[in-house]
């Protein structure tokens, strides 16, 4: 699946790599590494980031921006 986070919103809170910490992780105090294209293993764990992050900064396929996941899930999860 396909992550993206919008960098210029995203405040380094952190609930993100707290919630799904094989996917985000914070680099130093403040700025946001991520994997753009996680295992779809990790969506509800992404869901929940999704939910999570204050400024709503971050999007993903299969999640709306309220963390629900959507839709049925796609064969290959991507
Ligand atoms: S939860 Fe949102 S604001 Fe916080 S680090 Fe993650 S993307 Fe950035």
């Amino acid at each position: 699946m396909r992550l993206v986070v919008d960098l210029n919103k995203c405040q380094g809170y952190a609930q993100c790599a707290f919630l799904a910490p094989d996917v985000f992780a914070m680099h130093g105090e403040e700025s946001l590494v991520y994997d753009p294209q996680p295992d779809h293993e990790q969506r509800e764990r992404l869901a929940r980031a999704v939910a999570a992050c204050p400024v709503q900064a971050i999007t993903a396929d299969g999640v709306d921006g309220h963390g629900a996941l959507r839709g049925p899930e796609a064969p290959d999860g991507r």
